[in-house]
């Protein structure tokens, strides 16, 4: 099994001495295919076997090669058969201990033998020991070997031995040596830039010298090191822009800018746009006359009024006679949407529909008809809109409400239905939360971005109190005097199962409680396994209209109401365990408060104890109100996989980068990548390097 590599060839592992169908299957388990992948394989920490230490220098904790005689080696009985074996070096004592050996090895251990052992330090009952070293016996009179350079400790699999692996990689580096394995990166950029030639480093890595930095290895930040990274950064980069670079290629419908019906919504509406709306929006309506499909990327904290902006390119779209679609994470929202664009545009004679997976029978037959003849101008819905049968008449535009939570490959197959052979169509992405920014340089490559960096006037802050559930009665007793005050309440119902029939199971023992402490009150249940119906009818009895005050006093609910729900009387939240949730999670949660006039509350009911990270995380929540802050500290806490959610699932796992280490590495990959960025045949190479097995990734 060959794969090429530019113009190299890159063999399987199998060429290896000593490597059958086990071994491959064994090596196929972390991800190596070939010989470069092997190399890839980079070790997580070094051991240092140069040199031999006096046993009296030694410290706790320190992994060290030591040469000594043994003076004294006994067995103990007491719980376990154990063998202790007392050596000297003339400059202290060290104890062996050994819980499984052989009889072998007991008659070889006997006083008088001279050993070379490897272990870690540490402390035992008669000063210093290593359990279960290397050992092996040397002769006095002959000078044995020692390492020459550090020795690499890899990451295992099961059944895998660092000996086996040391072994492979030594013949993996002869390999290397022999000059197979391409440099991509062009020379004058190495030195531009101060990168290592990737064959040094990676010789480098694998066999470092004696005086090498291990703290600077272990921190993963040896220029060798961030050769590697920058590279994968840049092929992860380079599939991005190919990717909107193929997109573009297609060309994209050129709109007409906004007219008559984007300025009687503007009319319309109850309140001005922020200064902030109308700039994104200009950006937008710009792209969209553009004749290039749009690729953009609108970032705004909760509450910033994201929707109008899009409700805004609807319209235009729709008024240059093509369709346009909203796509929302969950149901809830979706039917949220709906309402708010049948609000905004019905009365500009625009017709809008709604498909989610909920819709079923003769209303969804209707509902697909009317989108694929054209009747329907507007149609929002849920993933729903991605299956098969969904037809477009002629889709201008997909506005993406993701939450992170659609990845490049459904983006993609919503362009497919808009596609018409020639033209692709605009595509609209908007974050439910802020992502930090050197997750947006990465993970959104392909997007122009846009910020809306101000809330609508009047917002005011959310107090957060972080308060241990032992004095849930307490709690209940402030829900009771805001209810007393015509305050509404959200009680959050979180768990740690992903299961939905516990979280909702849950929300129904809650709601059952607080009915019997809180007679008093109207207390209403909304979870995700509820018909639309009923959630729509709830949600109604919450919000209540201009003629009628709300009918629901309190709201018990599940996460459903995470995303977008808009109830601006309600003013205080409970969110119980909300340890359990990501930061940008409970940001989102929160923002459901805080929309209207009055003074907010966010009560976070924790399970005590809490965890040392748990108090640090909740701190952060109970501290600031800013999403883009609360981002950046989510990222630090929690790493890049989970801030990013499902759209890092095989498309942003970086076998050596990591993107919190490398941060600053990303403004130069992004320079570099504009500068490669047109030639191909760097680009192919590159990206088949480092995203081979990767697959469809990148590829349209
Ligand atoms: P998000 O950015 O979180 O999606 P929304 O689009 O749901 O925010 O907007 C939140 C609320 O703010 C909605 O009730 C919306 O009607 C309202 N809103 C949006 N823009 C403005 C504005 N410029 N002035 C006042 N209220 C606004
Ligand atoms: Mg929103």
């Amino acid at each position: 099994m060959i794969m090429s590599c530019g113009d190299h060839k890159v063999p399987s592992v199998s060429v290896l001495k000593g490597v059958g169908a086990a071994m491959v299957n064994k090596l196929q388990r972390l991800g190596i295919y070939n010989l470069q992948d092997l190399l890839f394989h980079l070790p997580m920490r070094y051991q240092d076997r140069t040199s031999v230490k006096e046993i009296g220098s030694l410290q706790i904790g320190d992994e060290a090669v030591i040469e000594a005689e043994v003076v004294n080696s006994e067995i103990k009985f007491s719980k376990k058969r154990t063998m202790l074996c007392r050596l000297h070096d003339g400059s202290g004592s060290i104890t062996l201990r050994f819980f499984h050996f052989s009889a072998a090895q007991k008659n070889n251990l006997k006083v008088g033998k001279l050993l070379r052992c490897f272990g870690e330090v540490r402390p035992g009952p008669h000063g210093l020991e290593m359990v279960h070293p290397e050992y092996k016996s040397i002769d006095a009179a002959v000078n044995t070997a020692i390492e020459e350079c550090l020795t690499p400790v890899y990451p295992m699999t099961e059944g895998l031995q660092q000996n086996r692996v040391r072994s492979l990689m030594a013949q993996a580096l002869l390999w290397l040596d022999s000059g197979e394995l391409a440099e991509l990166l062009p020379k004058e950029l190495r030195v531009q830039w101060s990168l290592p030639q990737l064959h040094k480093s990676l010789q480098y890595l694998h066999a470092p010298p004696p005086e090498a930095d291990r703290e600077l290895l272990a921190l993963g930040m040896h220029p060798a090191q961030r050769r590697l990274a920058f590279e994968e950064l840049l092929a992860h980069h380079l599939t991005l822009l190919n990717l909107r670079q193929k997109i573009q290629c297609d060309g994209g419908h050129a709109l007409s800018s906004p007219g008559g019906s984007c300025a009687a919504l503007l009319e319309q509406l109850p309140f001005s746009l922020t200064n902030a709306q109308t700039r994104v929006g200009v950006e937008v309506a710009s792209d969209l006359s553009k004749g290039l499909p749009m690729l953009r990327l609108i970032q705004g904290d909760v509450g910033s009024g994201k929707t109008i902006v899009a409700a805004f390119a609807a319209v235009q779209t729709v008024e240059n006679n093509f369709q346009a679609a909203i796509m929302a994470p969950t149901e809830i929202l979706a039917e949220q949407h709906y309402l708010n664009f049948k609000n905004w545009l019905e009365p500009l004679q625009i017709k809008v529909g709604m498909i989610t997976g909920k819709i079923k029978g003769k209303k969804r037959v209707s509902q697909l008809e009317a989108l694929a003849n054209g009747e329907t101008q507007v149609i929002v819905g849920t993933h729903a809109l991605f299956q098969e049968e969904v037809r477009f008449y002629n889709l201008g535009l997909a506005v993406i409400d993701e939450q992170h939570r659609f990845g490049v490959h459904q983006r993609l197959s919503l362009r497919e239905k808009g596609r018409d052979g020639v033209r692709s169509p605009h595509q609209l992405i908007m974050t439910a939360t802020p992502i930090p920014r050197t997750l947006t340089m990465s993970a959104y490559a392909d997007l122009d971005c846009s910020i809306i960096d101000e809330l609508p006037p009047g917002r005011k802050a959310v107090h957060t109190v972080v308060i241990s559930d032992e004095r849930r009665d307490e709690v209940i007793e402030r829900v009771r005097s805001a209810c007393r005050e015509k305050r509404q309440v959200y009680w959050v119902c979180t768990l740690i199962e992903e299961s939905e029939l516990l979280q909702c199971q849950a929300a129904e023992v809650t709601a059952e409680q607080l009915r019997l402490q809180l007679p008093e009150f109207n207390i209403g249940l909304i979870h995700g396994r509820m018909k639309s119906i009923e959630k729509q009818t709830i949600m109604q009895q919450f919000k209540g209209d201009p003629e009628n005050t709300a009918k629901i006093d309190l709201l018990v609910a599940t996460t459903v109401i995470e995303v977008g729900v808009d109830v601006p009387n309600a003013s205080v939240m409970i969110i119980e365990n909300p340890e359990r949730l990501g930061l940008a999670q409970l940001h989102q949660l929160r923002g459901r408060v805080g929309r209207g006039s009055v003074e907010s509350f966010c009560l976070l009911l924790y399970r005590a104890p809490l965890s040392k990270v748990g108090k640090k995380r909740l701190k952060i929540m109970r501290d600031t109100n800013d999403g883009f802050l609360i981002a950046e500290k989510d990222l630090e806490i929690r790493g890049p996989g989970e801030v990013l959610g499902t759209r890092q699932t095989g498309e942003m796992q970086f076998r050596i980068a990591d993107l919190q280490r490398d941060a600053d590495l990303l403004e130069q990959v992004q320079q570099l990548a504009m500068q490669v960025n047109t030639n191909q045949q760097l680009v192919e190479a590159i990206t088949r390097r480092w995203l081979g097995q990767g697959e469809e990734y990148g590829h349209v």
